[in-house]
C-alpha cells in the first residue's frame, strides 16, 4: 500500500465513511462564504477512551515520546494504574491521561492555560477546513485551532509557566531541551498536540495507532458517522475534573466510576502526571 494511500484510508477511518458529505450538509446552514460556514465544516477532533479495554501496557506512552521526542522524566501521555472499591470488592483499573483539548466555558470558549498565557493573543493564522474553507483565527505561546486542538507555539513563548500553574489537570511541564522562543533563558513548554502533524496529513496520533486493546478512539465529533460520535452517542461519557469548567474533550468509558474515584479536586491531579516508564 502505498503512503499516499493509508493516508487517504486513514482519513477516511477518522472522518467516517460519509465524512466529507456530513461537513458539507453541516455548512449549508449558515450563510455562504462567511466564517460561520467553514466553522460549521471544520472537525471537532476528540479522543474517547475506553477503560474497559486498557490493559496498562504503555504502548501509547513509549509511543508518544518516541512520536514527539519527549525527554526523559517529561511526558504527554502517561497511564495511571488506579483501585476502585472498598475491600474485599476492589478492582484495579488503567487511566490513561492527556491534554483534555478543553473547549473552555460558555463564556469564552478559552482553556485556563490559553486564558492565563501573556502571549496570547499573538500572530494571526489561517485554518482550511477539509473541504477548503478558510477560518481565521489568532495564534500565540498557546492556543486553540478551529478544530479544538489546543497547541503551543514555542517561536512565540517566554517561558513564563503561567500555562503549567493555569491547567487544572498538570499536563503541561517545562522542557528541559528546549529554549522557549522569545526568551531563550526559560525552558518551553510541553504537553500533548494530538499529533497535529500526524492528522494534519490524514494519520491518526501514534497512541492511537500504537493502541493493541483499542482502548484510544480518535476521530471528528462534528461527523455524525465518526466513531467517537456514536460512542459518544451511546455511552454516558465522563470527563476529568468536570467542575473545572474546562469542557474537557477526551472522553472516558467508565463503568467502573474510575474518574470519579480517583479525582474529586484539581490538587488530585496535580504532580500525578508521570508514568512509570521514564
Ligand atoms: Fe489547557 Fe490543561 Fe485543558 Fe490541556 S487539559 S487544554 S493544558 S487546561
Amino acid at each position: 500500500m502505498s503512503t499516499h494511500e493509508a493516508k487517504r484510508i486513514s482519513r477516511r477511518r477518522m472522518l467516517g465513511a460519509s465524512g466529507t458529505a456530513a461537513l458539507a450538509g453541516a455548512a449549508a446552514v449558515a450563510a455562504p462564504g462567511s466564517q460561520a460556514e467553514a466553522a460549521a465544516a471544520a472537525p471537532r477532533w476528540v479522543m474517547v477512551m475506553d477503560l474497559r479495554r486498557c490493559v496498562g501496557c504503555r504502548a501509547c506512552t513509549i509511543s508518544c515520546k518516541t512520536e514527539n521526542s519527549v525527554p526523559i522524566g517529561n511526558w504527554r501521555t502517561v497511564v495511571q494504574e488506579k483501585v476502585s472499591g472498598t475491600f474485599p470488592n476492589t478492582k484495579k483499573g488503567f487511566l490513561p491521561l492527556m491534554c483534555n483539548h478543553c473547549e473552555g466555558n460558555d463564556k469564552d470558549k478559552m482553556p485556563p492555560c490559553i486564558k492565563d498565557c501573556p502571549q496570547y493573543p499573538g500572530e494571526r493564522a489561517k485554518y482550511t477546513t477539509p473541504d477548503g474553507k478558510t477560518i481565521r483565527y489568532r495564534t500565540g505561546g498557546t492556543y486553540k485551532r478551529p478544530d479544538g486542538m489546543v497547541l503551543i507555539d514555542n517561536a512565540q513563548c517566554i517561558g513564563c509557566g503561567k500555562c503549567i500553574t493555569a491547567c487544572p489537570y498538570g499536563v503541561r511541564s517545562f522542557n528541559p531541551l528546549q529554549k522557549a522562543g522569545l526568551k531563550p533563558e526559560e525552558k518551553g513548554v510541553t504537553k500533548c498536540s494530538l499529533c497535529q502533524h500526524r492528522v494534519d496529513n490524514g494519520v491518526e496520533p501514534a497512541c492511537v495507532n500504537t493502541c493493541q486493546g483499542r482502548a484510544r478512539i480518535f476521530g471528528d465529533l462534528n461527523d455524525p458517522s465518526s466513531e467517537v460520535a456514536k460512542l459518544v452517542k451511546q455511552h454516558k461519557l465522563t470527563a476529568l475534573l468536570p467542575d473545572e469548567g474546562t469542557k474537557p474533550h477526551v472522553f472516558y468509558i467508565d463503568p467502573d466510576n474510575l474518574l470519579a474515584t480517583v479525582y474529586k479536586k484539581k490538587t488530585d491531579s496535580l504532580d500525578h502526571f508521570r508514568d512509570e516508564i521514564t
